[in-house]
């Protein structure tokens, strides 16, 4: 028998993982004490991995306690708030501690790096599960939404996508793709340690009139944004951002980064009045930013190369769109 419950508590989680002056009382009472900014929207995510559901068997606990934090943080980022506070729910088959240290490497370095602080929990015994909540700030009205998107507004993602896609068919062995070691981690490593896109979410406040980060694919999360503000669009399947092997993998390789999610990159919509602003603020802060399509008023995903030609939708099986 290693740790107890609550020797866990106080040797894993007591620190917080990041100090925030606007904790008044953290781990280890009945419940956290937080001081709000004046003024400030409270932005509150939940998300939860379950071995074997959301991450294979294998994944190594840096990796997981990594991911479990990037995939709430990729929401706030959705949102346009900075993130803040978080809880974490660990359901664990054992008091490994091995397996705990990593965790917490994992989830710590990226909770420092966002001054993110672990302020409660709950730890119990079961299969392997971690849920983790997350608390941020916008300013009202400033929150960038699913359902602000208008006709005419231009369409982006951040970053590449479809890498993490591909990386699950490389960890998998699916791709038949043969590529250096150094292509192969670094799109596993899209897979398993993605960059929630944090300051490009702040930096779109006041911009973007509709955003989401990636997590299903873009034809279905872009589908949510044209679902929720009523519109529909028109994509360049030819601009879409995507690697050169993402390229290689078949004729038709837009199947992979309109259906793979994983990447937690952002999409969002701009007023096309704003484009050169909004580009210019993503390079202010290094972010890369593709214009990938335009909403239009028709609902529906329309997707069209460069050619002239239209990609036949039902083809494509996303019946979503159908
Ligand atoms: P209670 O019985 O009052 O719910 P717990 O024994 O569950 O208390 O937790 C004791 C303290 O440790 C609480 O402050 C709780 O928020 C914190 N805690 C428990 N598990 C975790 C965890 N996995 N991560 C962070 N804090 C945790
Ligand atoms: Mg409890």
């Amino acid at each position: 028998m290693g740790l107890s419950e609550f020797g866990l508590i106080e040797r894993y989680f007591k620190g917080g993982m990041a100090a925030r002056g606007d904790v008044l009382l953290g781990v280890g009472d009945d419940a956290a004490l937080l001081q709000p900014p004046q003024g400030q929207t409270l932005a509150l995510s939940l998300d939860t991995l379950v071995k074997g559901v959301h991450f294979p068997e294998d994944t190594s606990p840096e990796n997981i306690g990594y991911k479990a934090l990037a995939v709430n943080l990729s929401d706030m980022a959705s949102m346009g708030a900075e993130p803040a506070w978080m809880l974490l729910g660990l359901t664990l088959p054992a008091a490994d501690e091995a397996w705990l240290d990593g965790f917490c490497r994992g989830m710590g370095r990226l909770a420092a790096e966002h001054g993110v602080a672990l302020v409660g929990g709950d730890t119990t015994h079961g299969s392997l599960t971690i849920s983790v909540q997350i608390c941020g700030f916008v300013p009202p009205a400033q929150a960038l939404r699913r359902d602000g998107a208008r006709a005419g507004d231009l369409i982006y993602v951040t970053g590449q996508i479809g890498d993490a896609g591909l990386g699950l068919q490389l960890a998998l062995g699916k791709s038949g793709l043969v590529l250096d070691a150094a292509r192969r981690d670094y799109f596993i490593s899209r897979l398993d340690r993605p960059t929630p896109r944090v300051a490009a979410g702040m930096a779109l406040r006041g911009l973007a009139t509709s955003a989401i980060d990636i997590s299903d694919g873009l034809a279905a999360d872009l589908g949510h944004i044209l679902e929720a503000s009523g519109v529909g669009a028109l994509l360049d399947v030819d601009a879409l951002p995507v690697a050169d092997e993402v390229k290689a993998l078949s004729a038709e390789w837009w199947h992979l980064p309109l259906s793979a999610g994983d990447d937690y990159e952002l999409c969002f919509t701009v007023p096309a009045a704003y484009h050169a602003e909004v580009e210019k603020a993503m390079s202010e802060i290094d972010c890369p930013v593709t214009r990938i399509g335009q909403i239009e008023a028709t609902s529906g995903l329309r997707l069209q190369r460069n050619n002239g030609d239209a990609v036949m939708q039902a083809k494509m099986g996303y019946q979503h769109f159908e």
